[in-house]
């Protein structure tokens, strides 16, 4: 069982196809964010999430409520993140940011809904920063 104290930082991720999701442009709780493009009800604007795990900060000019769907795609190929795997909180596909690896961060897609997983394929190789949070960095 992981420290449940640790967080984890993604510092390379990307979509299906291997486009980088990670952006300077835009930090979220005092790190480089994962940007994608949300779509809902008919609009479409990027999405920034935080890229720490566990961590469901964000920032997008969409309006969004509790409850809501968000659909999500690659902001360079337009490929949906949509995944298989339903979330067995509220019923919708999941979504999956890819790492460099081989291992993916699974989501869900509904705004407030905290379901979400890593799966890891090989741990040594992970593109990943772990913090404790003596050594995290001033927010
Ligand atoms: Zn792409
Ligand atoms: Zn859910």
């Amino acid at each position: 069982m992981m420290n449940p104290k640790m967080k984890i930082q993604i510092e390379k991720a990307s979509c299906p196809k291997g486009h980088s999701l990670i952006t300077e442009e835009k930090k979220l709780s005092g790190i480089p964010s994962i940007m994608v493009d949300a779509r809902i009800h008919g609009h479409s604007a990027p999405i920034y999430l935080s890229a720490f795990f566990g961590d469901f900060n964000y920032e997008t000019t969409l309006e969004l409520n509790k409850g809501d769907v968000v659909e999500l795609f690659c902001p360079q190929c337009e490929t949906s993140l949509a995944i298989e795997e339903v979330c067995h909180l509220c019923g919708v596909p999941m979504f999956a940011i890819h790492l460099p690896d081989g291992g993916q961060v699974e989501a869900c897609p509904t705004i407030g809904c905290h379901n979400h997983k890593l799966s890891l394929v090989d741990l040594d190789r992970q593109f990943l920063r772990f913090y404790s949070d003596e050594t995290m960095p001033k927010m």
